[in-house]
């Protein structure tokens, strides 16, 4: 561990993850958000660890709001209408510190999950995505790197059809 400015970390990776799949996909576009509360301090981490984690929640982020754009453009086919054209893919990135812990919120409003999804999301393996698309490995592997590797927690919120809130806790 050494003492990272969680700020620049979750930045950098942000803009890591979005870069990636602007490479890959040149259609890709999302609104990038960032609330960073400036007085967090040195926070001891493994930088290269967090900074996965970030990419991996970051990245999930981003696949749920092209799936959330897609049921739109479906949506609005079968209906004939002209539904989500407005969709604004965004995705915000907060930092704050919270009593003696520090916290880093990935939020995003793709598709959401329902309860039976919610509950396999940090299983080893576990994914909903086609084979190639997805290891299922990144929300295991980032929940051991925030539980075991630093003695944090790793938390969910998420809403079927509204989004996602995935937020990292560290004892500071
Ligand atoms: P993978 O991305 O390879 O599928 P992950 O462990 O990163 O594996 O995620 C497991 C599953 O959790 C995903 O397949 C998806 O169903 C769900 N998931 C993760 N993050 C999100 C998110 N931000 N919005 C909606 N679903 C998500
Ligand atoms: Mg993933």
């Amino acid at each position: 561990k050494e003492p990272t400015e969680i700020n620049k970390l979750a930045d950098e990776y942000l803009r890591l993850a979005y870069h990636g799949l602007r490479a890959k996909d040149k259609s890709f576009n999302a609104i990038l958000e960032t609330d960073f509360d400036e007085n967090l301090g040195l926070v001891n981490v493994i930088p290269q660890d967090l900074g996965r984690v970030i990419l991996n929640l970051i990245t999930n982020a981003f696949y749920a709001m092209n799936e959330q754009k897609t049921a739109g453009v479906h949506a609005e086919r079968s209906r004939g209408a002209k539904a989500n054209k407005e969709y604004a893919p965004t995705v915000s990135v907060i930092t704050k510190k919270e009593g003696d812990t520090i916290q880093i919120i990935v939020k995003d409003n793709g598709n959401g999950m329902p309860k039976e999804i919610v509950q396999k999301i940090f299983q080893p393996f576990f994914t909903t995505k086609p084979t190639g698309e997805g290891t299922g490995l990144g929300l295991s592997m980032s929940y051991d790197i925030v539980t075991k590797g630093h003695g944090g927690e790793l938390k969910v919120k998420t809403k079927e059809g509204e989004g996602t809130t995935f937020t990292i806790i560290i004892p500071k």
